[in-house]
């Protein structure tokens, strides 16, 4: 048995986003039903529509950032009740058995997890669609409970750019004193500075974007480096322990590995593809330097790091649109003019 559910999907790479109607199933067992009120907006989502990583399966109802209040649940679901407000981020399910599952990093299950929209259900077969849809439906070990304190708004975007942001700090064991920089103030990249700080980092940011400066400290950065200035971008040579490196597009990495002190790593989290032009080795064996990659988080690192947003009093900086500003949202993301994530007020969908 299943639900008809209204949403917002793209038909084709070249289409606008437009109102869909959808199935979803039936709640199994251990299944949370979650009635949607925010949506934040990922690039990931404007990748995905567009079919930038040529995976797409249309029509896609975009969205991982679901902020909802549960309306009923599953017999076997132990750890949620209608009423309770709750959160949803890239991931709906994993094989639970491999060793990444097994040590709580279902994000690397070896055996893929399921993505929230674009994937296909391990149970039934069915596409799955995410966020930008009224209501949605997800076994209870993929839901996240939200702290109190927390603004039910702007904790929509933890569940995606925060995490993602968090997780390779963590991961680094980023702490009291280490020099950290975010390459790129967007939705990642303004999450990553405020966790950087909170973790006792001495935080950077560098962007292409001079008007950003006075937002960034605000936000939590200490120093500004505008990476179109080479003589700024040459005097911070061996400079950080840590660059997490947020671009979406393809980028010349030289210039951050060499800002990178002895040991230093530069983590991509942005979706790329191949990188270009090529990376110099010379500039990883002379300070013994890394590059690596980074996806989401855990659903228990997650939990953790929307505990330790609302220990910290930190939370994300929001736009609010309506369900029909979409597309011109996406143009807007384009063009790096967000302060700095778009959240969708889902109320707006029934208009
Ligand atoms: P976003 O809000 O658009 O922010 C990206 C920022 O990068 C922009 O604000 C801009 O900052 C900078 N930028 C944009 N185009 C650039 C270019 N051509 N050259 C240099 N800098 C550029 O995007 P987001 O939502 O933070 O996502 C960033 C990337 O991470 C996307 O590729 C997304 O798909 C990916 N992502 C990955 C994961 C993961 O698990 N690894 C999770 C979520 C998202 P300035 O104006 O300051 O320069
Ligand atoms: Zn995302």
């Amino acid at each position: 048995m299943t639900d008809v559910i209204n949403g917002y999907a793209a038909a084709a790479s070249d289409a606008d986003l437009a109102p869909f109607q959808f199935t979803r199933r039936h709640p199994r067992a251990d299944d949370v039903v979650i009635d949607i009120q925010y949506c934040g907006v990922c690039h990931s989502d404007l990748h995905q529509a567009r079919n930038d990583w040529g995976n797409t399966r249309y029509p896609v109802v975009p969205g991982h950032e679901i902020i909802g209040r549960v309306i009923s649940v599953g017999e076997s679901v132990t750890r949620f009740k209608a009423g309770d407000v709750v959160g949803v981020g890239c991931l709906v399910d994993s094989c639970g058995e491999c060793a990444p599952c097994c040590e709580g990093e279902e994000q690397y299950c070896v055996n893929q997890p399921t993505p929230t929209y674009n994937g296909i259900d391990r149970h039934d077969g069915l596409a799955t669609y995410g966020g930008y849809s009224e209501r949605i439906v997800v076994a209870e070990r993929f839901v996240l409970r939200v702290p109190d304190g927390l603004d039910a708004k702007a904790a929509a975007p933890l569940l995606c750019a925060g995490i993602t942001s968090y997780s390779p700090l963590r991961h680094w064991n980023v702490g009291q004193g280490d020099k950290v920089a975010v390459v790129g103030l967007g939705g990642l990249g303004h999450m990553g500075l405020k966790f950087a700080r909170a973790m006792g980092a001495e935080v950077t940011l560098i962007t292409r974007n001079r008007d950003k400066e006075q937002e960034a400290r605000r936000l939590g950065a200490e120093h500004v480096l505008v990476s179109s200035d080479a003589a700024q971008m040459a005097a911070a040579a061996g400079r950080f322990d840590v660059i997490l490196d947020t671009v979406p597009t393809a980028h010349d990495l030289n210039p951050y590995l060499a800002m990178l002190h002895l040991n230093g790593t530069l983590v991509l989290v942005g979706m790329i593809g191949p990188i270009a032009p090529p990376v110099h080795s010379g500039v990883l064996v002379t300070g013994r330097r890394s590059i690596a990659g980074s996806a989401i988080g855990g659903v228990e690192e997650m939990q953790e790091m929307l505990d330790f947003c609302a220990a910290h009093g930190i939370c994300c900086d929001v736009e609010m649109i309506e369900m029909q500003d979409i597309n011109g949202a996406y143009e807007r993301l384009l063009k790096s003019d967000v302060r700095y994530r778009f959240v969708i007020d889902m109320t707006t969908l029934k208009r």
